[in-house]
């Protein structure tokens, strides 16, 4: 239970990061406030699936306070906070204060359009639940609206689909979005025909998944062409906008766009007047305490730290889980006055992304994997990292059944979408 004489542990997001410091400290003799915006954890690595139809949301989310039901300790508050007053020691959500002895900033990123944030409109990003409802929504509405278009150029370009980026998102997004295209919608369709699609991926970059390994780029590269995927590469989007996009020299008609390039950190810096790297990510100690605040940390996507070799960690799930169970040991140890734990170490341990049925890519220490071996792999470790046995279960059953199958048990069109974001204003 909670009291009011034990010390107060503050943590803000319930992403990977944030939830894991909020379950380390279980045991811990503190009271944890765990505060998000979203009354959910969500599993960011499948959100693709969501947004092209092949899972549902709940799916790939649970409720926070379901999650944390069984900790006595936790404390969970639905709430955007807006304001942290260092100097009372107070996080400000919703017109209440928190009062905190510890404070965890783990509240991630957002998208980053380069200076351009009005092609937000035209363009969303995929982070949440709520951009893969949105980007389901525009990519089942083109088909329909294909099929009753008046002209063939209008047809054309409401059959155009344009992934910005060429990161693990835009290429698993486009290789979903092929097989949703050229397998899944064919016979269901009379006017048009769904595999003559364009699918274009624009990378500013001279490679797509430039993380990995120039061979499994080229493997990525490969396997999308054969799915009929257009690729351009070393080609800067330059305008975006409802009829389109400019990309290098080229103008490209369409009606939906997703946005899959850059990533910007949340205001979190700003709420603690922090120093941030040039991405906004605020900049942290070997303990991932904030500098001239061993009382806060931050941790998972919006903080900066370099590994053993001096590189940026990188910006995915597992770091931020063991930058999250990390903090916990430290302020447990505090708390119980034990002697702190070594400095952060983050263990790599590879880099994993799907391209489409039976192709994928794998990177684990010196060990590389494609096609159907990687594609399997990939598979077993994203189940395995679900949240509960039934989600673990239905997911599965789901791929395999889509896999023998074709279909897409996710698509359905629901939920208008907001006024400043209708679908109007992109077609
Ligand atoms: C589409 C996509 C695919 C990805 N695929 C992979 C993958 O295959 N493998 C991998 O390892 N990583 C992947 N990642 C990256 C991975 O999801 C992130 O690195 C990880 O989520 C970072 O965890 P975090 O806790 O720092 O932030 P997040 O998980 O983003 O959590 C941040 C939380 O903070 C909350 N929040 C933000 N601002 C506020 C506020 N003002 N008030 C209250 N709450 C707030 C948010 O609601 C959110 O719940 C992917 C990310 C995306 C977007």
């Amino acid at each position: 239970m909670q009291t009011s004489a034990r010390p107060k542990v503050a943590i803000i997001g319930a992403g990977f990061g944030g939830l894991t410091a909020a379950q380390g400290l279980a045991n811990a003799r503190a009271d944890v406030t765990l505060i998000d915006r979203q009354d959910h954890h969500c599993f960011q690595p499948l959100l693709y699936q969501v947004a092209t139809a092949a899972l549902s949301p709940a799916d790939v989310a649970w409720p926070i306070r379901s999650i944390l039901s069984r900790q006595a300790n936790a404390f969970v508050v639905l709430g955007e906070v807006s304001a942290i007053d260092v100097n009372k020691r107070d996080v400000h959500a919703e017109g209440v204060s928190f009062p905190y002895d510890y404070l965890v900033l783990a509240t991630g990123v957002s998208h980053s359009y380069f200076g351009h944030d009005d092609w937000a409109l035209f363009a969303p990003g995929l982070k949440t639940l709520e951009d893969a409802r949105v980007i389901r929504r525009r990519l089942l509405l083109a088909f329909e609206e294909a099929e009753l278009a008046q002209s063939d150029t209008e047809r054309a370009r409401l059959m155009n689909f344009v992934i910005v980026g060429g990161g693990p998102t835009g290429v698993e997004l486009a290789g979903a979005l092929a097989e949703v295209a050229r397998r899944t919608l064919p016979s269901d369709f009379r006017r048009i025909d769904p595999r003559r699609a364009r699918i274009i991926v624009i990378e500013a970059g001279p490679r797509l998944l430039a993380q990995f390994p120039p061979d499994l780029s080229a493997y990525a590269l490969s396997a999308l062409r054969r799915m009929g995927v257009e690729v351009l590469l070393s080609t800067p989007v330059t305008q975006c906008d409802s009829r389109g996009v400019t990309a290098g020299n080229t103008r490209i008609e369409a009606a939906t766009i997703v946005w899959a390039a850059g990533v910007a950190a949340s205001p979190a810096g700003d709420w603690i007047s922090a120093e941030r790297d040039r991405a906004g990510r605020i900049k942290v100690n070997p303990d991932l305490t904030v500098p001239g605040h061993p009382e806060i940390f931050a941790i998972g996507d919006c903080a900066s730290i370099a590994d053993a070799s001096g590189r940026p960690l990188p910006g995915i799930a597992p770091a931020a889980k063991q930058m999250g169970h990390y903090v916990a040991t430290v302020i447990a140890a505090r708390i119980a006055q034990t002697p702190p734990p070594a400095p952060f170490h983050y263990h790599h341990y590879g880099d994993l992304a799907t391209i489409g049925r039976k192709a994928a890519v794998v990177k684990i220490g010196r060990i590389e994997l494609t096609g159907f071996i990687g594609w399997w792999f990939w598979s077993v470790a994203h189940i395995y990292f679900l949240i509960g046995v039934k989600n673990r279960l239905f997911v599965a059953a789901t791929w395999l059944w889509s896999y023998l199958t074709f279909k897409r048990p996710a698509r359905l069109i629901l939920d208008a979408e907001s006024p400043g974001g209708g679908k109007n204003a992109t077609r």
